[in-house]
């Protein structure tokens, strides 16, 4: 299970008994209905809606309220039971935890671990796992149910008492009440060859395996998907076995390592030459050339074996196809791949909107949660710190942008999920253009191999637009005033060019708190090209504390009341206000009152 819990609540006592569960959980969030829930991560207006999101979503439920409510919220968004994710009602006293929902995925493990938590009781409904005190179709993690089909059938068998044949040796079965018996009609078995299994019989994977694999830059996916589909076939070894794909580190950015990966649905995994050259002693096929080139004697061995660790052993020795290498090694008991070698590092550089949880968008939000690290400048941390959840936090200074850059891609350059963090959107007077500077300039192939992804957000131009009605609705440009990297020269001969060719003009960085008079030479530069009576927009902390959006004629602005907190937007000769209930609406028409004939527009 790896979306986080929501722990939802829809009054004050049961918010306290939310945060109890949500502490004890470790991975989840208490959501409480808006106005009853004071202590919440995040609020919600409308109950049956945003358990019906969550649910859309993938996010385990634990409800603190009537089992009622979230069956009636629920009902409508039910369609795959083996897909949908586990949902408990909790009674507000702790007593009970109710597995409803997302058997096949966890339930009844999220009821016992909440009831634990809270000294209540799980209250499991589901027959198997009550009589016998296991989940036969919701194995625990490293293990997989590979016919799934007959689960029914064989606990159907078994509540009719008949007995069952349990592999010696492990604890998750020999921790069950299952009646096991030498001698009985069903049986489980433990492998990790491509059985069926059959109504009697139920066989469960443990992800046991590591796929070892080498490739020149650039193989194609579908020679090294095949190559590790032959290898697993030619020695018989089921698919769902394997628990991860191993490779050196120089192969992060490969696209068909991670192809392979997400074909089996397992993590892909790196070390370093050292570490596989430390399996030297162990390689059937070792290879001066190998070494020559990347510093140890093997790389699909190699990998396998440092992966399956000391007690493993290879099963599939090195395997070539033209471009890839495969080999696979067996571990004793399951492997956890999070804790093999390393992940391919991820920089996200996030832009987190204005200010308000409105407006930051689904994937930045995603983003954050996800970060190993979120690195920013402090004020914006402060605005996202209601997402973050004991990770590394690495606040920095007004100032200390290159600092911030190079601390993130330093982190995700050793492995790590790194969120850094702008305010507004990253490519909009923020750091996305920086990380590109960097990165185009190093000569560190670490640097080369990171996962990078920019993620939009909503500009403090468009949030301003949005809320003065439509200013930008034609065409506009941004300039920033801030002389710090610019020269004054430059800045105010761009002013000029688009004051003099009628653009409507965004104004970033009016004032910083030693730069005042640009502001005013800026106004006087406007104000020769345009009427005194020209709208602007000043948008002050828009969608933070301390809000204020006026529009005020150009003659008329006080440059007072302009702060670094401040953007404005100066209309163009065609922008105009009117008055719209109790507000004043600005907005730069696109021109359709002059359009003639019945071709149809461009945008929309
Ligand atoms: N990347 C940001 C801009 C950063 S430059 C974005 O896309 O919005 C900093 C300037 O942005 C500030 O001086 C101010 O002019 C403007 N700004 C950022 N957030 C703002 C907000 N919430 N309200 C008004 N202006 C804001």
């Amino acid at each position: 299970m790896s979306a986080r819990v929501a722990a939802l609540a829809l009054t004050a006592r049961g918010g306290a008994l939310a945060r109890r569960i949500a502490d004890a959980l470790g991975d989840a969030e208490v959501h409480g209905l808006r106005g009853r829930v004071p202590d919440a991560d995040r609020h919600f207006a409308d109950a049956s809606r945003h358990l019906r999101a969550l649910f859309e979503e993938g996010r385990p439920i634990a409800g603190v309220c009537a089992a009622g409510i979230l069956v009636r919220a629920l009902a409508p968004a039910l369609r795959d039971k083996g897909a949908e994710p586990p949902v408990v009602a909790v009674s507000e006293d702790g007593a009970f935890a109710v597995p409803l929902l997302g058997a096949h995925r966890g339930g009844g493990a999220l009821a016992q671990r909440i009831a634990a938590a809270v000294g209540g009781r799980a209250a499991l409904t589901t027959a198997g796992d009550r009589r016998f005190g296991v989940a036969l179709d919701d194995p625990p993690e490293g293990w997989t149910l590979a016919n799934p089909e007959h689960h029914k059938s064989f606990v159907a068998a078994l509540l009719d008492g008949a007995r069952v044949r349990v592999p010696p040796g492990v604890a998750w079965l020999e921790e069950s009440e299952l009646p096991a018996d030498a001698a009985g009609a069903l049986a489980i078995r433990v492998d990790d060859t491509a059985l069926s299994g059959s109504p009697d019989t139920l066989v469960y994977h443990p992800r046991r395996l590591a796929l070892g694999v080498g490739c020149e830059r650039g193989a194609p996916a579908d020679e090294i998907l095949a190559l590790a589909r032959a290898c697993l076939d030619g020695a018989g070894l089921a698919p769902e076995a394997v628990a991860g794909v191993f490779t050196i580190d120089l192969k992060a950015d490969e696209p068909g390592v991670h192809a392979l990966a997400d074909s089996l649905g397992v993590p892909a995994r790196f070390y370093d030459a050292a570490a596989l050259e430390a399996q030297a002693g162990r390689l059937r096929n070792p290879s001066e050339l190998v070494f020559r080139e990347v510093g140890c004697h093997g790389v699909a061995e190699g990998a396998g074996l440092a992966a399956a660790g000391p007690r493993g052993a290879l099963v599939v020795e090195k395997t070539k196809s033209a471009r890839a290498t495969c080999a696979i090694a067996r571990a004793p008991a399951p492997l956890d791949p999070a804790r093999l070698g390393r992940a391919r590092g991820e920089l996200r550089v996030v832009g987190i909107g204005p200010g308000d949880a409105g407006t930051l968008t689904p994937e930045a939000r995603a983003a954050i949660e996800g970060a190993d690290h979120v690195v920013g400048y402090r004020r914006y941390l402060e605005l996202v710190a209601g997402l973050r959840h004991g990770r590394g936090v690495h606040a920095y200074a007004l100032g200390e942008e290159r600092a911030r850059v190079e601390k993130a891609l330093r982190l995700a350059a050793d492995g790590e999920r790194v969120a850094l963090v702008c305010s507004g959107d990253p490519g909009v007077y923020a750091m996305a253009a920086l990380v590109m500077e960097v990165l185009d300039a190093t000569t560190d192939p670490a640097l080369g191999r990171i996962a990078l992804r920019v993620l939009p957000g909503v500009s403090a131009l468009q949030a301003a637009a949005a809320r003065a009605g439509a200013p930008i609705g034609h065409d506009f440009c941004a300039v920033s005033l801030s002389d710090l990297l610019t020269p004054r020269a430059a800045i105010e001969a761009r002013l000029a060019a688009a004051a003099a060719t009628d653009f409507v003009i965004g104004l970033y960085n009016p004032v910083s708190t030693a730069r005042r008079e640009t502001f005013a030479r800026a106004l006087g530069i406007l104000r020769a090209h345009r009427a005194p009576e020209t709208p602007v927009v000043v948008a002050r902390n828009v969608g933070r504390e301390g809000e204020r959006v006026a529009i005020v004629g150009l003659q008329c602005l006080d440059p007072a009341r302009v702060d670094m907190n401040t953007v404005l937007i100066v209309g163009s000769s065609a922008t105009r206000t009117f008055a719209h209930g109790a507000a004043t609406r600005a907005y730069t028409p696109r021109g359709y009152e002059m359009r003639t004939g019945d071709h149809a527009d461009e945008g929309k």
